[in-house]
């Protein structure tokens, strides 16, 4: 692309770094954004880097938060004995939309992939082996996708988690495999937390 401005070609690069954006993309976006009010893009940018600086990970379940603790660990109606571990916040949201689950979250921040170089210690997997031997807990639920990474999240969860004598589910899958959690639609997902199962009878024999 020729650019006649090198402010508008920098603004357009910026943007095409985000996933899916191409550059024809990005310069819609930049030359809509360039027809705004003056108050409006600044409120854009601020909102951006605000979010950037001012953004906490809960201090119990690593979900995104404005707070060091986040509104769900700290919402006195939930059941803080049971733990639903995740992959990721976009897990968290998509549970939450089901109406369905009123326990409480450990988010892993990604799971195990020795492809990606993605290693146990690269997640927050320490720090949920502490919850759960330092708090009251009556059910760990393991809501993790139905892919090979998440398997193998599984099966090393349950490996670390299991001489606590606590009860270890999984989802049910009804979501296919190579289905991502937060593709699945609410009903699916919801039905799925409310039919888990242990985590030995979703071994396929
Ligand atoms: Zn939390």
């Amino acid at each position: 692309m020729n650019f006649s401005s090198q402010l508008l070609e920098d603004a357009v690069n910026e943007f095409a770094k985000l996933p899916g954006v191409g550059q024809k993309t990005a310069l819609r976006l930049v030359l809509h954004l360039l027809n705004k009010e003056q108050e409006e893009v600044s409120h854009f940018g601020r909102t951006l880097i605000r979010l950037k600086e001012e953004i906490k990970h809960c201090q119990v379940c690593h979900n995104i938060s404005d707070h060091n603790i986040c509104s769900i660990c700290s919402a006195p109606k939930r059941d803080g004995e049971t733990i639903c571990v995740v992959e990721d916040t976009r897990d968290v949201m998509a549970i939450e939309n089901t109406n369905q689950y009123f326990g409480v979250y450990h988010v892993l921040g990604g799971l195990i992939s020795p492809m990606d170089g993605i290693g146990p210690s690269d997640l927050n997997i320490d720090s949920l082996v502490q919850r759960v031997s330092t708090t009251s807990v009556k059910e760990v639920i393991l809501a993790l996708s139905a892919n090979m990474e998440g398997d193998t999240t599984l099966f090393y969860l349950h490996k670390r988690l299991k001489d606590f004598q606590i009860p270890i589910t999984t989802i049910a899958r009804g979501i296919a495999f190579g289905g991502e959690l937060e593709y699945a639609d609410e009903i699916t997902l919801g039905r799925s937390i409310l039919t888990r199962v242990p985590y030995e009878n979703s071994l396929i024999k």
